[in-house]
């Protein structure tokens, strides 16, 4: 399942990176973005950082 991060919404605060850095990664600007999809080994770390982004910058996509 793909995850998006919202650039404009992304306070660069790292939490989710820390939670799942097999998904999350910080890019240039200094922001998360989603380097790969999430799967069955790391689904319930990503909905961890979708819950706790202080933001709600991080959805899962269709
Ligand atoms: S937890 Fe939210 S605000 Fe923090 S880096 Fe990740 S997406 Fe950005």
């Amino acid at each position: 399942m793909n995850v998006m991060v919202d650039q404009n919404t992304c306070i660069g605060c790292g939490l989710c990176c820390g939670m799942c850095e097999e998904v999350f990664e910080m890019n240039a600007e200094g922001k998360a973005e989603a380097c790969r999809s999430a799967d069955d080994g790391n689904r319930d770390q990503v909905q961890g950082a979708i819950d706790a982004c202080p933001v709600s910058a991080i959805h899962w996509e269709e």
